[in-house]
């Protein structure tokens, strides 16, 4: 009987979320403050510290045998260290010794939020029973990670898979990372709406400028609409093609606000797919929609924790064996 907790933490731009997960992936406890993105570092500490104190409040907390966070990124998995773009007062803050020590000393798993989002489809979503898989986030920014023979890669700094980042145009627009052409740059909801509104889309009575307000135009038969989703499936296209081609993947998961466009972003992601994904060995590559929606952060950080403790103490295990 699984009685152990994993305390799980769902760090972002505009809110920190908190739970007590259970082995079974449940949410047994759940705890949430804003994230006062434009204050000082403490003041960002301090609402996970609230968060933390009103899981520690519940009956459950002595279950707790560790701490998962997943977090805006970049993360910096080896270091401990965080430096969300949204979060400016957190530049290489040293969130897990922090979370270490308002716990007791619960051991802590860091992971990125794409790493997060993938653990969680992986243990129960869209990519379970895959042993080879890319999951997503397409929303205000592009962010992923991978699962790699059977395991979650989040690689040495917890951040692998960060698809956002790929360049799919050489010559592309100037992305805020420093790159050019960036899948973010082009299929972020955002960019999905910029790209609309420079090439002549306008918004209804209501001035609704959102990626879903042009996925509504779209399905309403707007041509400039359904263009900007195109290229940004194009986008999607390229950068799956390439993870795909690069790891041997047997299906990409996509999730995020902008996923919830469904078959206007998924039929041009498909036909796309058939010109990028060419080589035998990934045409076969499934694209789904992501189905875990908007616990997957906590589920994922519980599952990371988990996953990364066990591979852990099995390395402990093979150096102590004779
Ligand atoms: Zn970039």
């Amino acid at each position: 009987m699984h009685t152990d907790l994993v305390a799980a933490l769902d760090i972002g731009g505009t809110k920190i979320a908190g739970a007590l997960v259970d082995g079974g992936g449940s949410l047994l406890v759940r705890a949430q403050r804003p994230t006062p993105a434009r204050e000082g570092a403490e003041a960002v500490m301090g609402a996970v510290n609230d968060v933390l104190a009103e899981l520690a409040a519940s009956p459950l907390w002595h279950r707790a045998r560790a701490v998962g966070i997943g977090s805006a990124g970049p993360v910096d998995a080896s270091a401990g260290t965080v430096s969300p773009v949204n979060v400016p007062g957190w530049r290489g803050f040293p969130l897990v010794d922090r979370v270490a020590a308002a716990t007791g000393g619960l051991p802590v798993t860091l992971v990125g939020d794409g790493v997060a989002m993938t653990a969680a489809e992986h243990w129960l979503g869209a990519a379970r029973g895959y042993d080879n898989a890319l999951c997503m986030v397409v929303s205000t920014g592009v962010g992923g990670g991978l699962v790699l023979g059977g395991k979650l890669h989040p690689g040495p700094s917890g951040n692998a898979g960060h698809i956002g980042h790929i360049s799919v145009d050489l010559d592309g627009d100037p992305c805020p990372c420093g790159a050019r052409g960036c899948v973010e740059r082009i299929a972020s909801g955002p960019n999905i709406a910029r790209r609309a509104l420079e090439n002549g889309w306008r918004p209804g009575a209501d001035g609704d400028t959102t990626a879903a307000a042009v996925a509504a135009a779209a399905r309403a038969g707007d041509p400039v609409a359904a263009a900007s989703f195109e290229r940004a499936a194009q986008a999607l296209a390229a950068g799956i093609a390439a993870t795909a081609t690069l790891a041997d993947l047997d299906i990409a998961v996509i999730g995020g606000g902008v996923a919830g466009a469904g078959e206007v972003l998924f039929a041009p992601l498909r036909a796309s797919l058939r010109d990028y994904a060419t080589l035998s060995f990934v045409q076969g590559l499934t694209v789904t929609s992501a189905v875990m929606g908007a616990d997957a952060g906590l589920v994922g950080a519980a599952a990371a924790a988990s996953t990364v403790r066990r591979a852990a103490s099995n390395g402990v295990r093979a150096v102590a064996a004779p």
